[in-house]
């Protein structure tokens, strides 16, 4: 016993000191803005009018999730959850940010770009950034040696309507309510720039992409990309050239109608450009070594030309249709399985654990850290979230979206007390109330997420004064739980103790 019990322990050194000796990996996390679940071929469901071969490939090359949840059914929130691993509702981070308003994501959270930097990464964001504006929350602030693409929720697809920089100031301006958001000049780190005419945001962002992996393959660092593409976001804008492709590839397929058929469009011109950034891992020598994670920050909406069938509901909304989304992993190096499929739920809240084991980056102490390190999980094809809850809570205007999803069942309320319960195994569309019968797991379950709302803090920011969140969430006496969860547990108050 004792002999074995050496021999197992010398096993464990060698192969740590071997593994000290490898190469880090690279990630490569491609985010789409606000993607439809039948969006991308890859998806067992995906509608017939997308066409997405080179994204196909990656996927079935990898193993692709079909229960893949980001943790808020819309953009800054959800990417709050992947730079920090934290819930946005604990931070006070619910809404997204306007432009120009001099809020951000709070700086005592440490981004997960920064610990990947610290342990001797160059990293990379390009495209959206939706996290801050100001100094203390810039992108070259927050961890990112690179930052290429625009600060706030989203942009003008065609370059001729981006704003000069020598005639844009942003001091012009009117915190928070920016009518020409979407038209600013591109940025490279803290500079807006002059872009030429004619241009394509989409394809302008993969040239960046494609000139960050050429720059980090002359290193011997490792380098950790974001690509954080717009598309499909609105405003729904392709190429002519595009559409007209597509429309002869896909024959009697294509979309008829006009702007779901320019959002296939955005879509198609994607997966060409991913096929150029994979294009540029391969001459680098970088593509064995890298991790590449494809999802979107929250669902699609359908009357912005998205299909999230056959989900229930659309970005915002607390149904899976605004927060289950498309997702792949592909990296056969590292152990990723190839051609699989796995139904198992899985949260971007784990993101932030795993890109640190995988990068060696340290997790500061009193760091919190909602998720795990699922590595294990992804490769062996196992349950990463087994008995473990995920929420989902979108609060506006007098009423809380709320659903707490555990192993296939799903709780789900609009936020008045009424709760329905699905069994996601065999009703993804959550069309069938069985919470009659499951009385038990609905009150478990409803006590886990009521529970978890003592972790919130009241939200730090709003978005936009035209949209009155803020007139709303007073006039309301938001989060107003009580009308959430009824009066059972008698809490009117917004925050328990914290522990
Ligand atoms: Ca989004």
């Amino acid at each position: 016993m004792r002999l074995l019990f050496i021999t197992l322990f010398l096993t464990s050194t060698l192969s740590q000191c071997t593994h000290a000796k490898e190469r880090k990996p690279n990630i490569l996390l491609i985010l789409m803005d606000d993607l439809g679940y039948a969006d991308v071929g890859f998806m067992p469901d995906a509608a017939k009018d997308i066409y997405t071969p080179n994204l196909d490939q990656l996927a079935q090359e990898g193993t692709i999730f079909t229960s893949a949840h980001v943790t808020h059914p819309f953009c800054g929130p959800s990417r709050t959850s992947i730079m920090t691993g934290r819930m946005p509702h604990a931070l006070g981070a619910q809404y997204n940010l306007a432009a120009f308003s001099g809020n951000g994501i709070t700086t005592s959270e440490k981004f997960i770009s920064k610990a990947i930097d610290e342990a001797g990464y160059y990293t990379g964001i390009i495209g959206k950034w939706h996290l801050g504006e100001e100094e203390q929350f810039h992108p070259l602030s927050r961890g990112f040696d690179y930052f290429y693409g625009f600060l706030g929720g989203g942009h003008e697809y065609f370059s001729n309507t981006w704003i000069d920089p020598t005639s844009f100031n942003p001091s012009d301006y009117e915190a928070g309510n920016y009518p020409g958001n979407y038209n600013r000049p591109m940025m490279n780190g803290n500079e807006y720039i002059a872009s030429d005419k004619g241009l394509y945001c989409t394809d302008v962002l993969t040239d960046a992409g494609i000139e960050f992996i050429d720059n980090a393959s002359k290193d011997d660092q490792p380098f950790f990309l974001w690509m954080s593409y717009n598309a499909p976001h609105t405003p729904v804008q392709a190429m002519p050239s595009d559409i007209e492709e597509l429309q002869k590839i896909l024959g009697n397929n294509a979309a008829t109608k006009n702007k779901r058929l320019t959002y296939t469009a955005m879509m198609y011109n994607v997966d060409y450009n991913i096929k150029r950034l994979i294009d540029q891992l391969k001459n680098s020598n970088q593509y064995d070594d890298t991790m590449i994670i494809f999802l979107s920050d929250n669902g699609g909406k359908p009357p912005a030309g998205a299909n999230n069938k056959p989900l229930r509901g659309r970005k915002g909304d607390a149904y899976e249709g605004g927060h289950r989304v498309p997702m792949f992993i592909h990296w056969p190096k590292g152990g990723v399985q190839e051609g699989k499929i796995t139904s198992y739920n899985f949260s971007t809240l784990d993101f932030y654990p795993t890109f640190a084991a995988l990068t060696g980056a340290k997790i500061d102490d009193g760091k919190i850290t909602e998720g795990i390190n699922v590595w294990n999980d992804i490769v062996n094809l196992t349950d990463p979230r087994k008995d473990k809850p995920l929420f989902i809570m979108r609060q506006m205007n007098g009423i809380n979206r709320t659903g707490v999803i555990k192993n296939n069942l799903k709780l789900y309320t609009w936020g008045n007390g009424d709760w329905q319960l699905y069994d996601l195994s065999k009703d993804i569309g959550e069309t069938n109330d069985v919470s009659s019968k499951f009385k038990k797991e609905v009150e478990t379950m409803k006590r886990s997420i009521y529970e978890w709302t003592w972790t919130q803090k009241k939200p730090a920011f709003f978005d936009s004064p035209s949209y009155k969140f803020e007139e709303n969430w007073n006039k309301n006496n938001m989060p107003n739980f009580g009308k959430t969860f009824g009066q059972m547990y008698n809490h009117e108050d917004y925050i328990s103790p914290i522990k």
